[in-house]
C-alpha cells in the first residue's frame, strides 16, 4: 500500500485537476481545531456578518423579505424545505456563481429537496467529512468498507474507489446472503475501517451476530445519516470489537458536529451557527431540548439562514471543555426528528429513546414502530419473532407505564412489514399530532 505522504499528495494533485480546494480546506480545519474558543467564537460572528451581507446584496428572497439595512441573524425568519419549494430554489440563489454540486434528498417527511453548491462550498463540505473520518483514526488510502445510497457510483468514483481502498455497498437493500460473504471477507482483515447509514451498520452487526462472525476486528466505524442509537452502537461495538463516531449533518451539505476520541459531539462553528430553539423561538438552556435551526456560513451559492432542519438536540454547557482539547464547542446530545416524539394526555414528551430503551431486550419482537394518530390513540406495530407468544405484550405495556410514569393509551397490532421512509431509512416513531416549530414566515 502506498505511504500516507503519497496519497496525500494525489489527493491535492485531484483538487488541481476538479478545480476544487478540499485539501486547503482540510489543513485551515485541521490547524483551526485546536485555537482557543473565543478565536473560533470570533471567526464565526465574521462569518456570519458576511453571509448575511451577502443574502441582502444577492439573495432576492432575503432581499424581498428583510427589511433592515443591515440585518442580524435574528431579524432574519426563518426557513425550511416547504419554504423552500414553494418559494423556488432561484430565490435563494446568487445567479453570478456556478453551480458545482446538487444534494437531492427526501428525509422522513418525504418532501423532496434540491441544494446546489459551488466548488468553494462542495470542498469544504467535502474537508469537514474528512476531518471528521480522521478523528475516528482514517487516513486516505486506509482500506474501507462504506455503505451508501446507491451502489451506482460513476467511473470517476469507481476508479477512485479502487484506487483508495473503498469497498462500496448497498446500506438499504441488505440481502444476507451477500452481507454473510462481505463480512467473511473482513475476518481476515487489518485496521479495515466501515462507514455508512446508523441503521445499516446496526444491521451488518446484526447479521454478523446471527451468523455467529465473531472474529471481525474493526479500527473504528464512522456513522451519519440517521440516528445512532445506544442499543446499534452497543451491538455494532461489540460485534465488530471497534468504537463507535457518529457524525450528524444535514442533508443540505452542511456538517453540523461529529465525535472525537472522547465521544463528544464537537460543532463545526465556523462552518455553521447552531441555534437551539424552543417553540417561541428562543435559545433553551444548557440541558434543554431545542429545535435544530442551522445556518451555514459558507455557501455563498445558496446561503440558507435559519433554516430549521426538523431535528431536535440538547444544548451543552457552553463551558464545558473537552480533554481533547480542541476548541469547536459541544454539543450535547442529537435527539432526532422532531416527529419522533410521542405526547402523552398527561404532558410527557417521549422521545423515540424511551421506546427502543424497551424494544431493545425484547427478543420476541424483531421490529417496532410507534404510530400515533391522536393523543388517545397511540399504536404499536411490531413483527413478531419466532418464538413471539402474547404474554410479552402485557409486560411491554407494563414496562412503559413505569417508565412514563403514567397510564397511556397504547394497541398493539401484528404486522408482516414495516416500511421505511421514502429515502430508504427505517423510521421508529411516525406522529400525526401538528407538532409546534418556532413560526416559520408564511409564503406570501
Ligand atoms: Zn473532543
Amino acid at each position: 500500500m502506498l505511504n500516507n505522504t503519497i496519497y496525500n499528495k494525489l489527493a491535492s494533485i485531484s483538487d488541481i485537476f476538479f478545480k476544487l480546494h478540499i485539501q486547503k480546506s482540510l489543513n485551515y480545519f485541521n490547524r483551526l481545531q485546536y485555537e482557543d474558543q473565543k478565536k473560533i467564537r470570533q471567526i464565526q460572528a465574521d462569518n456570519l456578518n458576511d453571509i448575511c451581507r451577502h443574502c441582502m446584496e444577492h439573495i432576492p428572497y432575503y432581499q424581498q423579505k428583510v427589511k433592515t439595512q443591515n440585518p442580524s441573524v435574528t431579524d432574519i425568519p426563518f426557513v425550511d424545505k416547504s419554504i423552500l419549494l414553494n418559494t423556488g430554489l432561484s430565490a435563494f440563489m446568487d445567479s453570478s456563481r456556478k453551480i458545482y454540486f446538487t444534494d437531492y434528498t427526501s428525509g422522513s417527511s418525504g418532501i423532496q429537496g434540491k441544494f446546489h453548491s459551488d466548488r468553494a462550498a462542495y470542498s469544504i463540505a467535502v474537508a469537514i467529512q474528512m476531518l471528521w473520518w480522521q478523528w475516528a483514526g482514517y487516513e486516505y488510502g486506509n482500506p474501507l468498507l462504506q455503505l451508501g445510497m446507491t451502489t451506482k457510483r460513476g467511473l470517476k468514483k469507481k476508479l477512485k474507489d479502487i484506487f483508495f481502498h473503498v469497498n462500496y455497498q448497498q446500506a438499504f437493500h441488505i440481502e444476507k446472503d451477500r452481507v454473510v460473504d462481505t463480512l467473511i471477507h473482513l475476518r481476515r482483515k487489518k485496521a479495515h475501517f466501515f462507514m455508512g447509514y446508523a441503521s445499516a451498520l446496526y444491521e451488518y452487526a446484526r447479521i454478523a451476530k446471527e451468523a455467529g462472525i465473531d472474529d471481525i476486528k474493526l479500527k473504528s466505524v464512522v456513522s451519519w445519516g440517521d440516528k445512532m442509537f445506544p442499543h446499534y452502537r452497543r451491538i455494532i461495538e461489540k460485534q465488530f470489537h471497534t468504537e463507535v463516531f457518529d457524525t450528524y449533518g444535514a442533508n443540505e451539505n452542511t456538517m453540523i458536529a461529529a465525535e472525537c476520541e472522547y465521544h463528544n459531539y464537537h460543532i463545526m462553528t465556523p462552518h455553521i451557527y447552531l441555534e437551539l430553539l424552543d417553540n417561541q423561538g428562543n435559545e433553551v438552556k444548557p440541558g434543554q431540548i431545542g429545535h435544530v435551526v442551522v445556518t451555514r456560513l459558507d455557501n455563498y451559492l445558496m446561503p440558507l439562514i435559519r433554516y430549521q432542519i426538523g431535528d431536535l438536540a440538547v444544548k451543552a454547557d457552553p463551558e464545558k471543555k473537552c480533554p481533547c482539547g480542541r476548541g469547536f464547542p459541544l454539543l450535547e446530545k442529537i435527539i432526532g426528528r422532531d416527529t419522533d416524539i410521542v405526547y402523552t394526555k398527561g404532558g410527557k414528551s417521549l422521545i423515540v429513546h424511551f421506546f427502543t430503551g424497551i424494544f431493545e431486550y425484547v427478543e420476541q419482537i424483531r421490529q417496532f414502530q410507534v404510530i400515533q394518530h391522536s393523543l388517545e390513540d397511540i399504536e404499536i406495530r411490531f413483527i413478531p419473532s419466532e418464538n413471539f407468544s402474547d404474554h410479552i405484550l402485557e409486560s411491554i405495556q407494563q414496562d412503559m407505564y413505569k417508565k412514563a410514569n403514567e397510564r397511556f393509551p397504547v394497541r398493539f397490532t401484528i404486522t408482516d412489514s414495516i416500511l421505511p421512509t421514502p429515502s430508504g431509512k427505517p423510521q421508529i416513531v411516525i406522529s400525526h399530532l401538528n407538532i409546534k416549530k418556532p413560526e416559520c414566515e408564511s409564503v406570501s
